[in-house]
């Protein structure tokens, strides 16, 4: 169903793999040796409302990451935690983290003796947590285990998971119980159980699940405060549904998205692709970040804010809209091909989600803000900090493809991807400097040589000078995706030179009160200047945004200036450290 297959990577190099590396030698390890992940499901109750989130997310990263690496001693942890989870499940199918009294079947709707945790509240201590966050434990134990078990396949892993569906079919199926009143925010949370039942029904083909899952959206619909589908399909916002929550919303997105491709209605489709389009628009910073903000009309600053309330130093990224807005790209460009899907997760990727992982490799920020002067960085167990790793290993396996018998190069960062028969065999190995410099050169080492058309993909704000394959200039053309592709007889040695340049960019943005503010980007990658505190001066203050891009200076070590202010600009990412902060948007005009 999907148009756009991966082709296996074999190797990440350059900074995007020494990203995954911190990941997968650190924090994938940190991780496994923590009792936390299995402990609320081997000594229920669990010690917080959604502390069973984290093994699912896990199983999910380090599956695709052993993809990768084929490391025996993950392959043995992974089996090893699967093992245990699927021993703690009840024989109703309950696995959760919930005393009895507290589960998803005792208390299947909220009621005011059952207020739900929070999902900002996470620091609150000595309370005792309250319920709302067990159906999204099953929504992560579904997801985690039906990734591995793609993967290793294992029938008690299938049993396992159809057992908890249909507990979950017995208590909010039918005339049952209403999912959309468990849990917060109108049941966003709770409702993102449909792609996982979709991911269910795909693997077993079971009609029961398909049907379940068009009952969620059913549910969903009726629902006032959610309609989810009908606000996206008549062009409305997603400052709205389900309180315009940011992470749970595109989740519910993903549902609609892996719905239709069940189904084929477009209703489905429209809504994901809708979605995207308003995030897209109206939500995400330079960085590729999904920015959110505490407002009286929403309460929660996790969730969308209308772009007339956006302040730099106010307004947040929270890890896990990072990696859940990735998902959603990266799931629209299987789906479509199409480059601008990409273009938006690689900005989000060098960005956004690297600015959010310390150099440690352990610690993780919560949250992110565009203009801040200290990223609150830590080790602590957090739902971001267990998704971002996700999308981190999606976009690793999204790097080579296969799209209508063309080889599809999706980046130009340093890779080595394995070719399937189609393309001939043996390798395709990119080389360049991404993201400090497009010029890539794509060597192809096949074991028998083909006629194909080969197309690839520029990064954002990235233009194109000249292709040459093996040293002589060719002509390229722009397909209807916006990939640039060539057919030729491709043979062993042959090499791809893609001559390219990054373009300064500047961006507008609006603000509260009326302010506009300026930020700049060089090709996919955001620039901000590093702060340790929130500075006096506002270069542009007093001029046109218009006026803004004429003010920077390139200098020789790539970075930029603006003239006569003592500021310099770097990559956003870069500046994120334990004692600096980025500047990413600055006040223009009065
Ligand atoms: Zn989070």
């Amino acid at each position: 169903m999907n148009s756009w297959q991966a082709l296996g990577t074999v190797e990440v190099a350059g900074s995007q793999g020494e990203r995954l590396d911190l990941w997968r030698n650190r924090r994938l390890w940190y991780m496994a040796e923590s009792s936390y992940l299995i402990d609320g499901f081997e000594n229920r109750p669990g010690a917080h409302p959604w502390q069973g989130e984290h093994l699912g997310k896990w199983l999910h990263a380090a599956t695709l990451a052993w993809l990768t690496t084929r490391d025996e001693k993950l392959r043995a942890e992974l089996e090893r935690n699967v093992e245990r989870l699927l021993a703690t499940q009840l024989p109703d199918g309950y696995l959760g983290t919930y005393a009895p009294e507290a589960t998803f079947v005792a208390r299947p709707e909220n009621s005011p003796q059952a207020k739900p945790h929070d999902d900002v509240d996470v620091r609150t201590t000595g309370q005792k947590p309250r319920p709302g966050w067990d159906v999204w434990t099953h929504r992560y134990n579904l997801y985690g285990l039906l990734t591995y078990e793609a993967v290793f396949p294992n029938p008690r892993v299938v049993d396992a998971c159809r057992r908890m569906a249909d507990l979950l079919i017995e208590v909010y199926g039918g005339d049952g119980a209403d999912l959309t009143k468990y849990g917060t925010r109108r049941g966003i949370s709770a409702t993102t159980l449909l792609e996982s039942i979709v991911m269910l029904y795909e693997r077993t083909e079971d009609a029961k699940y398909l049907e379940f899952a068009e009952h969620i959206v059913g549910r969903m619909e009726a629902s006032p405060g959610l309609r989810l589908m009908s606000t996206m399909r008549s062009g409305g916002s997603v400052v709205g549904p389900g309180d315009g929550k940011g992470y749970q919303l595109m989740a519910n997105l993903l549902g609609y998205l892996r719905l239709y491709l069940c189904t084929g209605k477009r209703e489905y489709l429209d809504t994901a692709i809708n979605g995207w389009t308003e995030i897209r628009n109206n939500h995400i910073l330079v960085t590729g970040g999904p920015w959110t903000r505490w407002m009286p009309y929403n309460a929660n600053r996790e969730c969308f804010a209308r772009t007339g309330d956006f302040d730099p130093w106010e307004v947040k990224v929270e890890g896990c809209c990072d990696a859940t807005w990735m998902q959603l790209c990266l799931h629209l460009f299987e789906l479509t091909g199409e480059s601008a899907y990409l273009d938006a997760a690689e900005v989000t990727l060098y960005n956004s989600l690297h600015g959010h992982q310390h150099a440690d490799g352990v610690r993780w920020c919560y949250f992110t803000s565009p203009n801040e002067a200290r990223p609150d960085y830590s080790d602590r167990i957090t739902c971001c900090a267990s998704s971002m790793p996700r999308g981190m290993e999606m976009i690793a396996g999204h790097l080579v493809g296969e799209i209508d018998g063309n080889l599809s190069i999706s980046t130009l960062a340093p890779c080595t991807v394995a070719l399937g028969e189609a393309f001939g065999g043996g390798t395709l190995v990119v080389e360049s400097d991404f993201p400090d410099d497009p010029a890539t050169e794509v060597r192809f080492q096949v074991e028998s040589p083909g006629t194909y058309t080969c197309e690839f993909r520029l990064p954002a704000g990235t233009a194109l000078s000249q292709v040459r394959v093996n040293g002589a200039s060719t002509e390229v053309t722009v397909n209807e995706r916006g990939f640039h592709e060539l057919r030729r007889r491709w043979g062993s040695g042959d090499v791809l030179a893609i001559d390219a340049e990054f373009e300064l960019n500047l961006h507008v943005q609006d603000g509260e009160r009326g302010q506009q503010w300026v930020a700049f980007t060089r090709g996919p990658i955001a620039l901000a200047q590093q702060v340790s505190a929130i500075p006096d001066e506002e270069p542009f203050d007093g001029r046109r945004p218009d006026e803004a891009l004429g003010m920077l200076a390139e200098s020789a070590d790539g970075s930029f200036r603006i003239d006569g202010m003592g500021v310099t600009l770097m990559p956003y990412h870069l500046t994120c450290s334990d004692d600096s902060g980025p500047k990413t948007y600055f006040r223009c005009g009065r």
